[in-house]
């Protein structure tokens, strides 16, 4: 009967469609045509036969330079950063204007980049110290990602490739080195993506290269402009007059913004799945049963409709291009992962039939010409309506403050400017007192009127207060 419900609203995905149509098993994913990443890769193999042996040259020339860094590798791991840093940090900048809320984890994740690579890398060889095949890892691990810095003129997809690549030798690698066992393999797989990509992050993650950033922005705008949807529209099984309900979804909206500020792979899929499960923990509330997969879908769509994940389409790029695949291609975080990817589809393609209503009633919407009362997204607590009001009111506080120090500059200006004056009415004065002594008894004072240089300042004072003055804040705005 749910399952009724959803095809009414538009939001209904078969499972099957989470899948590579190569029947392979695996989840499948847009970026790659729908399949998943071991039949993409096979598809594009053999024209990349020629760069991988390039590559593998290359990374194996250097790992014989590294051959010693392992031992003195403690006081001595620096990261050596792809050189893209101060273009990563304007776009930050640039982003934070107008972005304000949403990318503050971002901001100061990068912040935090060398700090993290360089613990990542203690722990690496933490890790990898008990295991016979430690060094080798370690010594293959450190060359491939120096080697990256030699491949910057390369596209980030080319990246992308080479480290998927690295990823499948070393596994296969491992396999025979642990004989098999891939709960062991997997465990030094994820070490080694998270070494790695510590390093990596700044150089590839939303590169200047590729249209990521647009897409972010893009998507963003759209989430905005779906401020009005409800949560019946999109059908979503959630009561959020439950307080336990409404805690896990405001849990759940933490756990995707959060995404942002991670910089391994693993550890963004880690929030998605944990979003996802308080999700689930919210439909099973409020249903008193457990949730179902077409349950599933809709709430998630509501969530990212709600948090608005910074720089969402980058990370899911990012994730894309360079986790492990085994991780996206099974398993839970590969099954989230996968419905995060169709849930940011769903909402690029909104229309008014998947929310119950006539294109001209969504149009009308989407305008912001809808006279139709709307309840907002939520029912209770923080609506959309309400975030979109926030929103507006802190873009009017970084006005207000951008003016606030327009008038603080003014009436600095406007002190030099009366000191100047007032010294110069002194010597004026003085001047004056010179030419006609006292005992002369000419005017009072003796000084004409022209002599006084005019205090333009005083009188600009006014005007400027009242040009500049912040308007009065004006509370509706808040009121929720
Ligand atoms: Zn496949």
């Amino acid at each position: 009967m749910t399952s009724q419900r959803f095809e009414r609203s538009g939001i209904h995905l078969d499972q099957s469609e989470l899948l590579c149509p190569k029947g392979c098993g695996f989840y499948g994913n847009g970026a790659w045509r729908g399949l998943c990443s071991k039949c993409w890769r096979e598809e594009n193999q053999r024209d990349r036969q020629t760069q991988i042996q390039e590559d593998w040259a290359l990374a194996e020339r250097l790992q014989k330079e590294e051959e010693a860094a392992y031992a003195s590798v403690h006081q001595k791991v620096r990261p050596q950063p792809m050189p893209v840093g101060k273009l990563e940090e304007r776009k930050t900048k640039e982003k934070s204007s107008h972005i304000s809320v949403e990318s503050s984890p971002s901001s100061s994740g990068s912040r935090h980049v060398a700090g993290d690579a360089d613990r990542a890398a203690q722990e690496f060889i933490d890790f990898l110290k008990p295991l016979k095949p430690g060094r080798e890892i370690f010594k293959q691990c450190r060359a491939f990602t120096e080697s990256m810095v030699y491949k910057r003129e390369l596209g980030v997809e080319e990246l992308s490739e080479c480290v998927q690549d690295f990823y499948q030798k070393l596994s296969e690698y491992l396999h025979t080195q642990f004989k098999g066992s891939s709960d062991h393999v997997e465990s030094v797989m994820d070490e080694v993506e998270k070494y790695m990509m510590s390093r990596l992050y700044e150089g590839v993650f939303c590169p200047e290269s590729t249209d990521d950033e647009d897409k972010d922005l893009a998507i963003q705008k759209r989430i905005r402009a779906l401020h009005w949807v409800t949560i019946e529209m999109l059908c979503v099984p959630v009561d959020e007059e439950i307080p336990e309900v409404s805690d896990s979804v405001v849990k759940a909206i933490t756990d995707v913004i959060e995404m942002d500020s991670k910089l391994v792979p693993k550890h963004k899929l880690a929030c998605i799945t944990r979003c996802s499960k308080h999700i689930f923990t919210a439909i099973k509330a409020t249903k008193q049963e457990p949730a179902s997969a077409d349950d599933f879908l809709p709430t998630l769509i509501y969530i990212v409709l709600k948090a608005n994940p910074p720089r969402l389409q980058s990370n899911i790029q990012y994730v894309t291009r360079f986790c492990n695949p085994s991780r996206i291609m099974t398993g839970e975080d590969g099954y989230y992962f996968t419905n995060l990817c169709c849930a940011v589809a769903f909402i690029e393609k909104l229309d008014g039939q998947s929310l119950n209503m006539s294109s001209e009633d969504f149009e009308l919407h989407m305008s912001g010409q809808a006279s139709s009362p709307v309840r907002p997204l939520a029912s209770g607590g923080a609506s959309a309506a309400t975030l979109q009001q926030v929103q507006s009111g802190l873009d009017l506080l970084t006005g207000l403050g951008v003016r606030q120090e327009q008038v603080m500059k003014e009436s600095r200006r406007l002190e030099s400017d009366l000191i100047d004056w007032s010294e110069g009415v002194e010597h004026k004065v003085q001047d004056a007192l010179e030419m006609f002594p006292p005992e002369t008894r000419g005017p009072p004072l003796g000084v004409p009127a022209a002599a006084v240089p005019s205090a333009p300042s005083a009188i600009d004072a006014d005007n400027v207060e009242n040009d500049l003055l912040p308007p009065p804040l004006q509370p509706q705005l808040f009121a929720g």
